[in-house]
């Protein structure tokens, strides 16, 4: 059974609207640091370094994340949404349900 064009629209929605997120979450993160251009300072460098050592390490799984949503996004216009990036079946409900961004059936995520 194949997604009805009202569930893909909900996912559709679903999708932004965790981009959005992520992507204000990770703007605030470095509003939050806010690096200035004080670099010149050697004592300051060193703590700022160690900031964004921690900053990068929060930031690359959220844009991992909205990676994966743009891929998710772009399936939807192809019309391929539903359909396992790896064997072609069609992605189980409860598996969309859980991670809208998934772009593999049950059998393959296992694997
Ligand atoms: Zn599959």
């Amino acid at each position: 059974m194949s997604l009805s064009e009202k569930q893909i629209k909900e996912f559709e929605t679903r999708l932004l609207a965790e981009k959005k997120e992520i992507e204000e979450g990770i703007e605030k993160m470095r509003a939050d640091l806010d690096f200035g251009d004080d670099t010149d300072h050697l004592d300051e460098e060193a703590d700022e370094t160690e900031e964004m050592t921690k900053f990068i390490g929060v930031k690359k799984p959220l844009e991992e994340k909205m990676a994966a949503i743009d891929v998710a996004l772009e399936r939807i216009k192809n019309g391929t949404y539903d359909k396992c990036e790896s064997c072609g079946k069609e992605i189980e409900l409860e598996v969309l349900e859980a991670a809208p961004e998934s772009g593999l059936c049950k059998s393959c995520k296992i694997k």
